[in-house]
């Protein structure tokens, strides 16, 4: 990691260190103090936060740097493995024939999201098809196929029936020749149990390889109840932070991440198949803080 990828608050908090041979405890407090401000910003969870502070500090006055490494690069190098260690690896995705399914919010971003990766997919030679569940909110039926349209990828929907569990069974055999099948579920205002019931009977008729969590960047400290919810109902495999072009962070993800025991898959940027990313770490980290 370059020091450049660092908020410039934080940078010269670190570049006080400069010189020095040996770390204090004053001087520690001053960089944490710096990431706490930060991330605390960007909405991750303010427990997270003190894990966080706690381990940098405790390795930083502990651990013995190695020979020849100044006290700023040896303080550096642990505020950014412990990033790492907070935001995690990217969710492994092997580029092979699978099936994923989508859970998430109301306008958490899983239709957008359902089309991104399945044009994403298609970059990488296979053959993607989307299947459309969503049989509550008007339009999803449009909006699912016109975006497939538009990524240039197979899709199953079915607007005149109204159970769920039927349009994904149906949706399954109809795209058994595409690679990789991406299931979106419909979303609700807030988790009840009809929600659940849901998406649990979608998931047993699915069976998916994996189940990744939408959620918008701008959702707050409410991302670790709602994971804990789906964990429960499905198991979440991957997160997926949608929106990350607007001025949210997308740092309550974060509580999403932990709580499930899961990483974070991909980040949507913007409306078109195309806004997407997959998740790394340091670029991650550098939005975070900067
Ligand atoms: P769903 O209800 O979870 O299926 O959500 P949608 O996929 O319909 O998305 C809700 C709204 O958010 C739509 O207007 C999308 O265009 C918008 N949206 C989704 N992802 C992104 C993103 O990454 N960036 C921006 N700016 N808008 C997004």
């Amino acid at each position: 990691m370059v020091l450049d990828d660092l908020g410039s608050s934080l940078r010269g908090a670190l570049d006080d260190l400069r010189g020095k041979s040996r770390i204090d405890e004053e001087d520690v407090d001053a960089v944490v103090k710096e990431i706490q401000r930060s991330l605390l910003q960007a909405d991750v969870d303010v427990d997270l936060v003190m894990d966080l502070s706690d381990r940098i500090k405790s390795r930083a006055l502990d651990e013995e740097p190695p020979a020849g490494t100044s006290a700023r690069d040896w303080v550096l190098r642990i505020v950014y493995e412990e990033l790492v260690e907070l935001v995690g690896e990217s969710t492994e995705l092997p580029l092979e024939s699978q099936t994923i399914m989508l859970a998430g919010l109301y306008g958490s971003g899983k239709t957008t999201t359902a089309a991104k990766m399945a044009w994403w997919f298609s970059t990488k030679g296979l053959r993607p098809a989307i299947i459309q569940t969503d049989t509550d909110r008007p339009g999803a039926y449009d909006q699912a196929e016109q975006m497939a349209e538009r990524a240039e990828v197979d899709f199953y929907g079915d607007p005149d029936e109204d159970d769920p569990v039927t349009i994904a069974r149906e949706g399954l055999e109809e795209t058994r020749t595409a690679d990789v099948r991406i299931v979106d579920t419909a979303g609700r205002d807030g988790l009840n149990e009809e929600l659940i019931e849901q998406i649990e009977r979608i998931e047993r008729e699915v069976n998916p390889d994996r189940n990744l969590l939408v959620l918008d960047a701008a959702m707050g400290q409410s991302a670790k109840s709602q994971a804990a919810d789906f964990q429960e109902a499905i198991g979440i495999d991957g997160v997926v932070i949608t929106k990350l072009d607007g001025t949210a962070k997308g740092g309550g993800a974060l509580a999403a991440v932990d709580e499930t025991d899961s990483t974070i898959a991909f980040l949507g940027t913007g409306e078109t198949v195309q806004d997407i990313e997959r998740f790394e770490p340091s670029g991650f980290i550098s939005r975070l803080l900067g």
